[in-house]
């Protein structure tokens, strides 16, 4: 178990997140665009040590420094869940060592089917880990051998039912929906059996077919239907209406959970929360910037081997940039976006938004404009229509 301390330095940010990537993968799905390593399982002792060592590097960093500790933490991949148990121990002990992990904070960690084993489970528990991330993606055995996963549905459930006699305080589950050439019954079937499991919080992404990928590819040799727009929305309208009449909260736009099973560190990540991400090519954020990490595995440990940095890139985030993020994350989420007095002016002013305000599909409440339930679909389209009439306002305002 994670020993907590007190914790007296400076907290800078309100809430802090904690990110570790984890990359190893047996093999790599069709349609994954992660960073993610396939084999190499003998390098998991090597790169948990550069983990360690980035956590202790990351204290003298200017952009990070001192602050601490966090609130969250989230060991994503890759498949965490082919760790040693001891590692993901060992990671957590330095971040509590070197950051502080606050008393109680959520530590979730995601988990192929495929790693289901009563021990290593109740080793994760025992290291600190209290949330899991099952990644199921569907319950039909078809669907799974179009993914390319390879789990199937029993396994999946076996997962479950082991995270559940473990007592992990909350268990999401990972669902992909429009599939191509997936059955019609398929999605159906797999809300249906998932609702039946009782889960705490649900998942469920359109699969998205990213390039250099061999769905893409595929895809480019006529070889992997397109899902139209069409079925793509009554897929997703599908499952939202399944899980909200079962009681799930559509927090944000592909996320649902039971009261009080909010993913606390996604959270907090959508509102402006700032998080530190350890691990080969992941990002962190702190007010005002964002980096990333090298995406090369031997890169990655070789630059923390030698004590150097093992950042790739970084950007500003200037109040043009924030206030894009702002809306675009907020408007996914259901408490939407909160607008400054001279942006409501501008939005107020805007045709465009008052025809959607006045079909009723987004609403104001003072300051906060929200989308709620189906109209969630439509929050990137109203996010550019919102951004671009508060762009062509400061453009005639003669602002910077
Ligand atoms: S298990 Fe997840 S991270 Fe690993 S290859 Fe498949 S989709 Fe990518």
């Amino acid at each position: 178990m994670v020993a907590t301390r007190e914790w007296s330095r400076l907290m800078v940010a309100d809430r802090l997140g904690l990110y570790v990537h984890i990359p190893f993968c047996p093999q790599r799905c069709p349609y994954c665009a992660f960073a993610v390593v396939t084999g190499r399982m003998d390098m998991t002792e090597g790169y948990v040590q550069a983990v360690c060592d980035e956590l202790v590097w990351s204290a003298s960093s200017p952009s990070w420094g001192n602050r601490g500790p966090f609130d969250t933490v989230f060991f994503g991949g890759g498949t965490p869940s082919r760790l040693a148990p001891k590692l993901i121990a060992r990671i957590l002990e330095t971040a509590n060592r070197i950051h502080g992990i606050r008393q109680g904070a959520e530590i979730t960690l995601e988990a192929n089917p495929t790693t289901a084993d009563a021990q290593r489970f109740g080793e994760f528990r025992d290291a600190g880990v209290n949330r899991l991330s099952i990644g199921m993606q569907s319950l039909v055995d078809e669907t799974l051998l179009l993914l390319g996963r390879t789990h199937s549905a029993a396994d999946a459930i076996h997962a479950y039912s082991l995270a559940r006699q473990i007592g992990f305080r909350s268990v999401n589950c990972d669902l992909i929906f429009s599939v191509p050439a997936e059955p019609a019954a398929a999605l159906a079937t797999t809300i249906e059996q998932l609702l039946v499991l009782e889960p705490d919080h649900i998942s469920a992404y359109a699969l998205s077919v990213e390039k250099d990928t061999p769905f893409h590819r595929r895809r480019l040799q006529g070889d992997l239907p397109e899902v139209d727009e069409d079925d793509d929305a009554t897929q997703f309208a599908q499952v939202r209406q399944h899980l909200t009449r079962a009681g799930f909260e559509q927090y944000e736009i592909s996320n649902f959970s039971r009261p009080g099973h909010r993913c606390a560190h996604n959270w907090d990540c959508w509102t402006g929360g700032e998080y530190l991400g350890i691990g080969l090519s992941s990002h962190s954020f702190v007010e005002g910037e964002r980096w990333w990490n090298l995406s090369d595995l031997d890169r990655y440990c070789q630059a923390l081997q030698g004590g150097v940095s093992p950042r790739s890139g970084s950007e500003a985030i200037g109040p043009r940039k924030k206030r894009e993020e702002r809306i675009w994350l907020g408007l996914r989420t259901c408490e939407g976006v909160e607008l400054e007095a001279g942006e409501l002016a501008a939005m107020q002013s805007s045709t465009q938004m008052g025809i959607l305000l006045s079909s009723g599909r987004l609403t104001l409440e003072r300051q906060r404009l929200r989308l709620v339930g189906e109209n969630f679909a439509i929050a990137d389209a109203v996010a550019a229509t919102l951004i671009e009439t508060l762009e062509r306002d400061v453009a005639v305002a003669g602002c910077p």
